[in-house]
Order: C-alpha cells, then structure tokens, then sequence
C-alpha cells in the first residue's frame, strides 16, 4: 500500500472538485479532502447520491461542499463553461482537479464491440476529463499550487483481452496527463499525474468481478494516502507521473 501521512490542514483553503463523487472512490477522496481541511466540489449524475455526501461532510463539520450535478456522457460545452462561471464568480480559483468518474462499458472482445457503447465509455472516461479540464484550466492557473489528478488502471498500461474500451480509455488517460504534464513543465503551477488505484472494493469491481468475494480488496478509505499526497503540497514537484495506490510509499 503507498504509504503517507497526511497532516491534518494538508488541504486547508483549498478549493478542488472530485468527479464521480457520489459512492465508491469519488466518495472516499471527497471525505479525505474535506477532513483535510478542503472545500470540494462534488460532481457526479446522481443528485441523491451528491446530496447525501453533502450531508455527511456537513455533519462532520467539514467546509461547506457544493453539488454540480453533471452526467459526463450528455454534457455539452456550454454546461462547461456555465460550471467554470460558476466556479470563477464563487470561488475565483481552483486548486485541483480528481477526475475519478468512469464507466466499465461491456466486457467482450474487439470484435464484437458495439459501437454505441465504446463512444459512451470513451465519452465519460476520456472525452469529458478532457473537456472539463481545458475549460477549467484559466482557474487552475489562478492557484499557486493546483493538483490534477486522472484515474487510470492496471488495464491502462497493459492490454488485457475482453477490457475493451475501458482499456483503451485507461491507455489515452495516461497519455493525456503525460501530454498535459509536458506541456504545464516548468511554465505553470499546475501539475498532472495519474493513480492506478488497483483492485478496490467498490460497485465497479464487483460488477466486473461479480465471482470474487469484495472482503479480498481494500476499501476506498483505505487507498486514500496517494490521493491526498498527490493533491497536498507534498507533491508540487511531481508531474507526469503515474503512481499505484497500493504500491510503494511517497517517502
Ligand atoms: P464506481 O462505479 O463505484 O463509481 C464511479 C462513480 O462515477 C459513481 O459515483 C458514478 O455515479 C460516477 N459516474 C459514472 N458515470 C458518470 C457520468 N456519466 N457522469 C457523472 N458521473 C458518473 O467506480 P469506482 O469507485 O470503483 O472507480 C473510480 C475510478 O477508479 C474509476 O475511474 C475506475 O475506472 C478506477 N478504477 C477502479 C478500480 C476498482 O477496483 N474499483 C480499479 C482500477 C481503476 P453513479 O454513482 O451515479 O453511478
């Protein structure tokens, strides 16, 4: 497991959004961040599910989140641009970014893909973090020290058959934040990498491994040390990188 010990205000101040962040990962990071003293954004397509994790950062007496309810796979330029008027005119920055939201598509060979469903998966897994973080990039910019963080696989470094477009959305995530990361090196406070978060016990495991017991896997909560690290100042001087959530420790 990558181990860190997070201090208690690694986040104080900051002001980050967390797509997907109504249950499973998304949920866990939106709880770690707010613990650490952030304002996050909840993003997701579930509003019940926004809302009840609203109501839990509130009830622990975290800052006040705020909900964007968004459905990755329909959004349209100008719901981006109304969320970055929104963002701007309440908050004047943002400091970082965890694109967690994906979709697992179907499990079945190239060649009997349907195509309806690569464009849905391509759509919520690429397309859409794209989207997001080019019409957001002039807040990103405002911070002095903005994190993005996309959300790869094990399945996004190396093929596997029957993964799909899951796999092949995995493989341009990387490639985007390697893309983005060359070109903000040096030029910008704002820093990209990646994190593999590795067989965790969520919907989306069990659905794609509906035979295995969920109890052999870690909770969310308990990969959470790579995320905060990534998204606290520990990290300003990583970008381009992409880290395992259940590898080696930041030290
Ligand atoms: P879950 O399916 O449990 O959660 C995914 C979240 O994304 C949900 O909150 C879901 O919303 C949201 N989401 C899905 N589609 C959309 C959409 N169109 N618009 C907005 N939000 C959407 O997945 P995990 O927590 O397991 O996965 C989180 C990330 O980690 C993903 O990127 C996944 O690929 C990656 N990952 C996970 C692994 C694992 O073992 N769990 C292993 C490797 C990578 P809703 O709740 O409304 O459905």
């Amino acid at each position: 497991m990558f181990t860190y010990d997070a201090p208690q205000d690694l986040l104080s101040g900051r002001i980050i959004l967390v797509t997907g962040a109504g249950d499973g990962i998304g949920k866990a990071a939106a709880h770690a961040y707010a613990a650490h003293g952030a304002t996050v954004i909840l993003l997701g397509r579930t509003l019940e599910k926004l809302e009840q994790v609203y109501d839990e950062l509130e009830a622990e007496g975290y800052p006040q989140p705020a909900i964007v309810p968004m459905n990755l796979e329909t959004a349209a330029e100008h719901d981006y641009i109304e969320l970055t008027n929104q963002l701007e005119e309440t908050f004047g920055r943002l400091d970082g970014i965890l694109h967690n939201a994906s979709i697992l598509g179907v499990r079945t060979s190239l060649e009997s893909y349907d195509p309806i469903i690569w464009q849905q998966v391509m759509q919520v897994n690429v397309n859409a973090p794209f989207l997001l973080t080019q019409t957001l990039m002039p807040l990103l910019r405002r911070s002095d020290d903005a994190s993005v963080i996309f959300t790869s696989s094990g399945v996004g470094r190396k093929g596997r058959a029957h993964w799909g477009a899951y796999a092949v959305s995995k493989f341009a995530t990387e490639g985007m934040a390697q893309v983005m990361a060359d070109e903000l090196e040096n030029i910008s406070s704002v820093r990209v990498n990646c994190i593999n978060p590795g067989a965790t016990r969520t919907a989306m495991r069990a659905y794609a491994y509906p035979a295995e017991a969920p109890e052999t896997n870690p909770t969310p909560e308990q990969i959470m040390p790579v995320y905060l690290y990534l998204m606290g100042s520990d990290s300003s001087k990583v970008n381009g990188q992409s880290l395992d959530a259940q590898g080696d420790g930041a030290a």
